[in-house]
């Protein structure tokens, strides 16, 4: 399908028409810096990562301040600040400090503020957790598993696991009474063990999963030995929504919520199953701003905090150009019966493996495997809590 958005010089986008919002920012105070060196991890020492031949990557006070007024302001009534890496932690817990006290001083009467932190949990410690409690965040907890599952890709520095220090972060989480969801990675580890996997985070009592499946490639488009197989990740997608179903109104797991959403009408959480590339942004600990998180490359950056005003930054052609890309749609998704859910998947997946946006995602296979299972129990369960049937364009999609 031909691009949405013709091509046009920079800034004059908005002639188009609205231009969409930037509804919340992926903020990388450390930027690609941390302190574990997990096997898997495509964020340490990626080439086209723009800023890693430079040695001290933190955020400024400065920038800091420039990004949470100027924000506030353009975000109002809402405004979503997540933190991720890298490892965010290390920006120091005085970083996260000032920066509450900056949303205190800069935000207006009526505007929410919602915090969010992903974190592989290894410096977490009372004094983070007291703040992480007192203003209400939302932690990310990277955890791939029981110990040994873990254990096999996540290091430190010294190529040590790392489970035991995580799961004494999760207790000081814990203790501290701060919201936490666990993010699993899926990977040769533990895509063979979805009931291992489900029965551990329960036994913990947590009730909210991400899983991330894993698709790395070499140059010649081969997927790395910890790369699941798009069969592997469709097989634990419904092996755990059969574990699931029985906690569903107790147990989120975040893909079966997205794909609810999708049905009830609303716009789901997760960009992959979004139109198009461009709800939230990603900025860089000096204020460069790119639309993806997995496109912080020169090519795609779209502008600077410091001498850009978000509405600026929001109607920079590349920001259509980019957002555009997901609708390129594969002959395969055109005649899908899940498009209307699914859009197309991910352009990282898309793209990952031969540098072509035009691909089919890597992980169709898998897509398709889990809305065959789970669409229509979970219409069902939608028409239920929504008291009406479900809309109509969710009506066409299911094979039940
Ligand atoms: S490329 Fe994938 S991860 Fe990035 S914004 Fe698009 S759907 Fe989201
Ligand atoms: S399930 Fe596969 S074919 Fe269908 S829309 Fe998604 S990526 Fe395209």
């Amino acid at each position: 399908m031909a691009s949405a958005f013709p091509i046009l010089g920079e800034n004059t986008a908005s002639l188009l028409g609205p231009v969409p919002r930037i509804s919340s920012l992926l903020i990388k105070p450390a930027s690609a810096v941390c302190n574990l060196d997990c096997a898997y991890c495509f964020y340490l020492d990626r080439e086209a990562d723009p800023y890693k031949a430079l040695p001290a990557r933190r955020m400024t006070e400065e920038t800091l301040e420039r990004l949470v007024d100027s924000y506030l302001f353009y975000s109002y009534p809402n405004s979503v600040f997540a933190f991720q890496g890298g490892e965010p932690t290390l920006a120091g817990a005085a970083f996260f400090e000032k920066l509450c006290e900056l949303q205190k001083q800069y935000g207006r009467d009526g505007q929410n503020v919602s915090n969010a932190l992903q974190t592989n949990g290894i410096l977490l410690d009372d004094r983070w957790c007291r703040l992480f409690h007192e203003y209400n965040w939302l932690i990310g907890l990277s955890v791939d598993g029981p110990e040994e599952m873990h254990d096999r890709y996540r290091f430190n520095k010294q190529g040590r696991g790392t489970w035991q220090k995580v799961m004494q972060g999760m207790e000081t989480l814990k203790k501290n009474k701060v919201e936490f969801n666990v993010l699993c990675v899926l990977s040769q580890a533990n895509v063979e063990n979805p009931k291992e996997v489900y029965k551990f985070f329960r036994s913990l009592g947590i009730d909210y999963i991400q899983y991330i499946p894993l698709a790395e490639f070499d140059h010649q488009g081969q997927p790395l030995p910890f790369t699941i197989a798009p069969e592997q990740y469709g097989r634990f997608l419904c092996e755990t929504f059969d574990l699931w179903w029985p906690d569903r109104r107790r147990v989120r797991i975040r893909f079966f919520d997205n794909i609810a959403e999708a049905l009830a009408g609303q716009k789901p959480g997760n960009c992959t199953m979004h139109e198009t590339c461009d709800s939230y942004v990603v900025v860089e600990y000096n204020g460069d701003v790119y639309p993806c998180d997995f496109f912080v490359e020169k090519s795609w950056k779209l502008g600077n905090i410091q001498t850009q005003s978000w509405a600026e930054i929001a109607r920079r052609q590349t920001r259509y150009t980019f957002a555009a890309k997901k609708t390129l749609a594969h002959p395969e998704c055109q005649v899908c019966e899940y498009q209307s859910i699914c859009h197309g998947g991910c352009p990282k997946l898309r793209h990952g493996r031969h540098g072509q946006f035009e691909d089919l995602d890597y992980f169709c296979q898998a897509y398709k495997m889990i809305y065959a299972k789970s669409v229509g129990p979970l219409k069902k369960e939608v028409a239920k809590i929504l008291g009406a049937p479900v809309p109509a364009a969710a009506q066409a999609l299911s094979p039940y």
